[in-house]
């Protein structure tokens, strides 16, 4: 499965990384992945904390592909 990261949908909110360390922050609060640059992260079907962050997300900045 795919994790996907809408950085324009972000308002920085900091909620993402208190479920999944794969979540981490530019300077300005805006997600990103902890390992890469890149929008699309694929995931383990069992990460139900990275789930949980998606879920979380209040302005669906993350998504499910
Ligand atoms: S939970 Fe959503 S809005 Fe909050 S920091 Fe994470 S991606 Fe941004």
């Amino acid at each position: 499965m795919k994790v996907s990261l809408i950085p324009e949908k972000c308002i920085a909110c900091g909620l993402c990384q208190t479920y999944s360390k794969i979540f981490d922050y530019h300077d300005d609060g805006i997600v990103k992945f902890t390992d890469s640059q890149a929008l699309v992260k694929t995931i383990d079907n069992q990460d139900h904390d990275t789930l949980k962050a998606v879920k979380a997300c209040p302005t669906k900045a993350l998504t499910i592909l």
